[in-house]
């Protein structure tokens, strides 16, 4: 008998990923009217079940730290979910003589649930450095073309900072700035007398009540997620008016592993594991927006192979996961003696840094190309699980005088962090390991890695730097390497920072500092570059990439804010195609 199959749904567009790039591209795109599934590989998250920003550790078995402590930092049953150094069944490679670290989420909202809400403009210049300094590549668009996204991005998701005039370093629609803590005082007295630029932080947390989310109400946990949705994240502040439109569908549990083109060269749809199932899906649409993070999808464009595209969709330069590059980090901890006599007063603030500096050199000839901006983090926030490891490892004994030595030490540290701008090189991009895969079948990502010349001399510049900053404040530099460093990590929290790989050296580990980006880089030429000024891919005109990986550089601000601004403007070109027959 003849089998009438249904008709198969075909929906507008296609989204990867519910992260900074994809939640911003579905509240864009389905609010001008289209339609549209998303995959997300991780759950559903629910903020009141999964987020513990206001639990203690006495309230849980072990404190939260699992048998053993075995669950420390990210993993532990304190911080935001689902966020991972090593993903369980999903593996990746290093090239021998690379170290690589990758941070990945598998949640609703991606990492932008774990992120410290650094949110920082790139400056001019940044979208072209080979004009500026003759190396590199230049960006296709200009600071000009982005500003007026920067400033929809920053309206809609609020960002609190203050206008300072900083060259390249712009000032944006601002919230207005939470006042600096003690600690917080005392470095900015040490960068004044340093000529060192140190100003208010520029966040995207809320100061000020607004879209109907409320005001920060400064319990300072912000790593821990944010019941309120005080803070930012893609899964309350994105996907919510997205699904409103009542136009959008998220299927979750769902792992891409392949884009599947039509007979007419276009994308058609795009197959995905069920994970509950282990079965092999497919959705269709007429446009699809990769923005399972840079790596992510460089992977699935080079797993995308077809008998047109035999390295790949979007490809045929050759580029996608070439130019990988991640911040460079390096940091130090101080100790500052005056601080054990601070009275106890009140250390409230947001889950983050109040003041920070930015690169303060800009224009300047120093022994390195570019620059870097300086994070800290320390002082009398919550104590977290296993912060006072390092003062019993040092103080022999238990009982009254152990609990004076961990209240002397308490908040008596402070950690810099140096952001600067890798320079991308060649040996340091990822391709698909010709062996490993993961738990589906779906083969996984090899990474090389290697610093360049000038970015270990600007590391060298952030460790002298920050000593004469602690010395300067009447501090001393930390020379063991603390289980618990007070510093926070790309924004992280203290408590996150303690989980990350630890270089402890000159130089980050490649990858540490979660900034991982530019590997399916845009530009104007489809011989250089994978996508186009658009970030549409110059080989099939249907697919979008709206995360970090068309990032032609990466300067020393981190890369989120900059994501979500080139989504929406993604977004809204795919709208305007769409409306003239383009797509
Ligand atoms: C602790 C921490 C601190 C940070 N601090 C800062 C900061 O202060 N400022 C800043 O600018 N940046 C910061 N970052 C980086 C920031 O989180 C990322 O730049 C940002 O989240 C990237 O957004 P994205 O959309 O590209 O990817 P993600 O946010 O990683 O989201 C990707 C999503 O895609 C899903 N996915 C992946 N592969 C697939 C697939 N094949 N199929 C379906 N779904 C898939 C994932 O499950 C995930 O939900 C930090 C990150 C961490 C972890
Ligand atoms: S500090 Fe503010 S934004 Fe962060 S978790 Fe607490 S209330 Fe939310």
């Amino acid at each position: 008998m003849l089998q009438v199959s249904p008709r198969r749904k075909v929906y507008d567009v296609c989204i990867i990923g519910s992260g900074a790039g994809g939640g911003t591209a579905a509240k864009v795109l389905t609010e001008g009217g289209l339609s549209a599934v998303m995959l997300e590989a991780g759950p559903r998250l629910n903020p009141v079940k999964d987020f513990k920003e206001h639990v203690w550790p006495f309230q849980l078995p072990h404190r939260g730290v699992g048998e053993g402590g075995r669950l420390r930092g990210f993993l532990s049953e304190f911080m935001a979910p689902n966020g991972y150094w090593e993903v369980p069944g999903e593996p990746y490679t290093t090239a021998p003589g690379s170290s690589f670290a990758w941070f990945r989420s598998r949640i609703e909202g991606g990492r932008t649930n774990h992120w410290g809400r650094i949110a920082l403009r790139f400056g001019p210049a940044d979208f072209k450095p080979h004009s500026t300094d003759g190396v590199g590549d230049d960006w296709p668009i200009t600071y000009e073309e982005l500003a007026p996204y920067y400033d929809k991005v920053e309206s809609y998701i609020g960002v609190f900072g203050s206008k300072e005039n900083v060259p390249n370093a712009p000032d944006g629609v601002f919230l207005p700035p939470p006042k600096p803590r003690c600690t917080e005082t005392l470095v900015k007295k040490a960068c004044d007398r340093l000529n060192i630029t140190c100003i208010p932080s520029r966040l995207a947390i809320l100061t000020k009540s607004l879209n109907d989310r409320g005001a920060c109400h400064y319990c300072g946990q912000c790593g821990r997620g944010c019941m309120s949705a005080s803070n930012f994240s893609s899964s309350q502040v994105m996907i919510p008016p997205a699904a409103s439109t009542g136009r959008f569908t998220m299927i979750t549990g769902a792992m891409a592993r392949e884009i599947v083109l039509g007979s007419d060269g276009k994308a058609e749809a795009v197959s995905y594991i069920d994970k509950a199932t282990n079965s092999e899906q497919r959705v269709y649409a007429r446009a699809v927006i990769v923005a399972a993070s840079s790596c992510e999808s460089a992977r699935l464009l080079l797993n995308s192979r077809s008998s047109t595209f035999s390295a790949g969709l979007a490809n045929s330069s050759g580029v996608v996961g070439r130019y990988l590059t991640d911040s460079v980090g390096s940091r130090l901890v101080g100790q500052f003696p005056q601080l054990e006599k601070v009275p106890p007063h009140n250390h409230d603030g947001v889950g983050g840094m109040h003041m920070y500096m930015p690169w303060w050199l800009f224009g300047k000839k120093n022994d390195f190309l570019r620059g870097y901006h300086i994070e800290m983090g320390g002082g009398r926030d919550m104590p977290g699980v296993g912060q006072f490891t390092r003062v019993c490892e040092e103080h022999e004994g238990y009982g009254v005088r152990l609990k004076q030595a961990c209240r002397r030490d308490y908040g008596t540290h402070i950690g810099f962090s140096g952001r600067g701008e890798m320079i991308p090189n060649e040996d340091s991009f990822c391709e698909i390991d010709p062996s490993v895969k993961d738990q589906w079948g779906i083969p996984v990502l090899r990474f090389h890695w290697k610093w360049g010349e000038n970015d270990l001399k600007m590391s060298d510049h952030m460790q002298a730097t920050f000593r004469s900053i602690i010395e300067t404040a009447g501090g001393t530099v930390v020379n063991f390497q603390p289980r618990t460093p007070p510093a926070a990590s790309s924004g992280a929290t203290a408590e996150q920072g303690r989980q990350q790989p630890q270089s402890g050296g000159r130089i980050s580990t490649g990858g540490e500092i979660i900034h991982e980006l530019g590997t399916v880089r845009m530009g104007d030429n489809p011989k250089k570059s994978a996508v186009n000024r658009w970030c549409q891919a110059h080989d099939v005109k249907n697919v979008f990439v709206a995360d970090a990986a068309p990032f032609v550089s990466n300067p020393d601000k981190n890369p989120t804010l900059t994501i979500m601004a080139l989504s929406w403007r993604t977004s809204e070109y795919l709208l305007d195609q769409v409306k003239k027959g383009g797509i």
